[in-house]
């Protein structure tokens, strides 16, 4: 009797598909097999085995298994199904999206094999014209171990001339040594600084990864040297046979931060991030699939890799909102990774300047060890934080008299100054200064945003632009101008008013070419003045030695939004950005330009403890009866109508109708219309964890039956980040 098999496939449906195995095939969870789906084939993962048969029903049987081992290993495929469970989002996609692309499409598991060469004889054989053949020669022999024919080309030659060395047998292809990490040579790698005696202190209290679960926050304040503690811990405690994962933002992912851990680790270190292409991502997956001892450095998604050595995980700058994926599976990478080394009974790492309000929280809670690191590393002093009132204040793009004077003074002592705008909130639109008109994006509920480059109007919710009109559409009044400043403005405002001093702008749109930040890191770097101009991309963890101003030019727009995490994000980045400030040997200082100065968020921050914002923070969400103190999730719905997409979620909220529930809503969306789609959303808010995940599979199951006009959409976000 064959036995039937339930398999997953890679597709947005609530369920699984059931098949006959072929007797003599046996199969296991986290397998990769092919199956027929309708009149095609696809590739699926057997979820479980041995099932009882559905009855009166004919299965098809399983055509083949693609390997006869599971692409993903038992704990990889444990932590995935949590996740689609917790998150309620179909386990098909959960579990490829473990896969890279090449997997998930039914290629076989194995990366073409690179050609080597070794050189034999001597290049004096070779007739005297030709050069390049002789200079080929030569390259290849100066390595003894031979060399990769793609590196061969990537050194400028070709095959055409390795081809001829190769008839003349003067280089021969080889088997190269296994290019194996291993075994590393440890006299490769340098390493850095000695900790400080508080640094030694924190680093003491993290358990060992062979001490099973365990979680720990490590609040150090910017420039504390937490990086370094990092590396200290994976370098003592981590066996030569171990996998660690150091998860980082995107952003923080520079050259910088690898080389840092490749000083200590040499070739164990392994990258993953966005920017990597098929073959690459085919690449590192294999090794961390097949047990090889890599660190990895990667951002949210490294944490679904299919690891089966991990000891030790480490999430840096854990309070950022980029490790919450905002679109189809909506985990966050922050969350998994705890739950990961629960699974795996190993430590995890919580790290940041300004911890998340949950981490902090579970702290306080005695679910994670607290771990503080409250002075700077090496001789750097924390800044000095002020409020500037700029009520009735001229501005200039936004800057204010006394801070471009600020400005001057850092110039002149030969030091570096960042200008920070706080995009959030808050973006520079075109108004009529006569009838008072704004330009609003046709296809959505939001004001076009000004960009004086290209004199462009455009959209920052869909991809509409059009060109900025001398004068308003409405009145035809040529006091059209645009209001409020973005960071080209202010850029204009600085290079007009230090002529001589470079002014370099940091943002989505000049960092989008590959390789531009990197660039811009190096004039940094160099140690020159200049004006650093930019928006949240400058906050995060970048070392700039010289700077030793900051100036944040609207430090409002957090203040009082309607998003309950506004106010935690706005402290998180405004203390983030300060953090930049006096990280070498010159002591720093934060101006912080506001309408608001007696605001007591504002104020405590000029004390600049977090903790102390952080108690604030906490005190208004258990008063709100807002998350970390209860569980929410959004359910959201986008329609061709608003009407259409009310009309999912008032089906959904009698469906939540329970004790200790709450809904709000449904409402529309902050931007309710966004590229002419109709936007709302129901949030459901309790105090029980498990409750509320119960619900949600009951009300997912009941909607995934429900036939709703064809262009409505609903989606659900468990642990939201932004609730607007
Ligand atoms: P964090 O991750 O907390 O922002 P880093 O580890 O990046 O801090 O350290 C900030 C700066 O201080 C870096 O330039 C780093 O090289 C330096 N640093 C860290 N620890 C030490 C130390 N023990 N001695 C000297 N310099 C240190
Ligand atoms: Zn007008
Ligand atoms: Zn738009």
């Amino acid at each position: 009797m064959p036995s039937t098999v339930r398999i997953a496939l890679n597709r947005p449906l609530r369920r699984l598909f059931d098949y006959l195995a072929p007797e003599g095939l046996a199969l296991k969870p986290g397998q990769r097999v092919r199956v027929p789906f309708g009149y095609q084939q696809a590739v699926g993962l057997v979820v479980e085995t041995d099932i009882e048969p559905p009855a009166g029903i004919t299965l098809k049987p399983v055509q083949s298994a693609v390997e006869n081992w599971p692409a993903l290993p038992d704990e990889t495929f444990q932590l995935l199904s949590w996740a689609s469970d917790y998150y309620q989002h179909p386990l098909g996609e959960c579990l490829f999206t473990a896969l890279p692309a090449a997997l998930r499409r039914g290629r076989s598991a194995t990366e073409k094999s690179e050609d080597w060469w070794q050189a034999f004889g001597s290049s004096a054989v070779l007739p005297a014209n030709a050069h390049k053949q002789k200079t080929l020669m030569d390259w290849i022999a100066q390595h003894k171990q031979g060399v990769k024919g793609s590196d061969i080309i990537k050194a400028g030659f070709t095959r055409p001339q390795l081809k001829a060395l190769r008839e003349k047998e003067l280089v021969r292809a080889i088997t190269p040594a296994k290019e194996s990490t291993q075994s590393h040579r440890c006299d490769e790698t340098i390493g850095g600084p000695e900790l400080s005696a508080a640094q030694t202190e924190a680093a003491s209290k993290l358990p060992l990864p062979t001490s099973g679960f365990s979680a720990s926050l490590l609040y150090g304040i910017t420039g504390s040297g937490k990086t370094e503690i990092y590396l200290h811990y994976l370098k003592q405690n981590l066996s030569a046979r171990d996998q660690a994962l150091v998860l980082v933002p995107e952003i923080n992912l520079t050259p910088q931060t690898v080389a840092r851990f490749q000083r200590y680790f040499g070739e164990r270190i392994l990258v993953w991030h966005s920017a990597l292409n098929d073959s690459e991502r085919l690449h590192a997956w294999l090794k961390i699939r097949n047990g090889e001892p890599v660190i990895l450095i990667g951002t949210r998604s490294a944490v679904l890799l299919p690891f089966t050595a991990l000891k030790t995980l480490i999430v840096d700058e854990e309070h950022d909102s980029s490790y919450k994926q905002g679109e189809g599976f909506r985990y966050s990478g922050r969350d998994v990774a705890v739950y990961r080394a629960h699974l795996n009974r190993c430590p995890v790492i919580l790290g940041s300047a300004t911890p998340s309000l949950e981490s902090y929280h579970n702290a306080l809670a005695g679910k994670y060890q607290l771990i503080r690191l409250e002075e700077r590393a090496g001789e750097a002093k924390p800044p000095a934080v002020s409020l500037l009132d700029i009520r009735s204040r001229p501005l200039e793009g936004g800057l204010s008299r006394p801070a471009l004077q600020a400005i001057q003074q850092t110039l002149d002592d030969g030091n570096q100054a960042l200008v920070f705008v706080n995009r959030r909130g808050f973006a520079p639109v075109m108004m009529c200064f006569d009838c008072g008109h704004m330009v609003e994006c046709p296809r959505c509920d939001t004001r076009l945003t000004y960009h004086r480059r290209d004199r462009a109007m455009r959209c920052h919710h869909c991809d509409y632009q059009a060109p900025a009109t001398e004068t308003c559409p409405k009145c035809k009044s040529e006091a059209f101008k645009p209001v409020g400043q973005g960071t080209e403005q202010t850029e204009d405002i600085l290079a007009a008013s230090f002529p001589d001093t470079p002014v370099v702008r940091v943002d989505r749109d000049s960092t989008q070419r590959k390789g531009s930040i990197q660039s811009i890191l190096k004039q940094v770097n160099s140690g020159k003045p200049c004006i650093l101009v930019g928006t949240q991309m400058l906050a995060k963890g970048h070392d700039f030695p010289n700077v030793t101003l900051v100036i944040v030019i609207n430090a409002d727009g957090g203040l009082f939004s309607v998003d309950f995490r506004a106010p935690e994000q706005l402290v998180q980045t405004l203390l983030q950005v300060s953090g930049r400030a006096g990280r070498g040997a010159k002591s720093g200082k934060v101006v912080v330009q506001t309408c608001h100065s007696d605001h007591p968020l504002l104020k405590s921050l000029c004390h600049g403890r977090y903790l102390d914002m952080a108690d604030q923070l906490l005190e208004e969400r258990e008063s709100g009866q807002l998350p970390p103190f209860r569980a929410m999730a959004i359910f959201r719905a986008e329609a061709d109508t608003m009407e259409q997409s009310l009309q999912v979620l008032d089906r959904i909220k009698p469906l939540a109708n329970a004790p200790g529930v709450e809904t709000w809503g449904p409402l529309p969306a902050l931007i309710a219309r966004r590229a002419d789609r109709h936007r709302a959303q129901l949030i459901v808010n309790t105090d029980n964890r498990r409750r509320l995940n119960k619900l949600l599979t009951g009300i997912c199951q009941t909607l995934e039956q429900e036939k709703f006009p064809k262009s409505t959409k609903w989606m659900i976000d468990v642990d939201p980040q932004e609730t607007g």
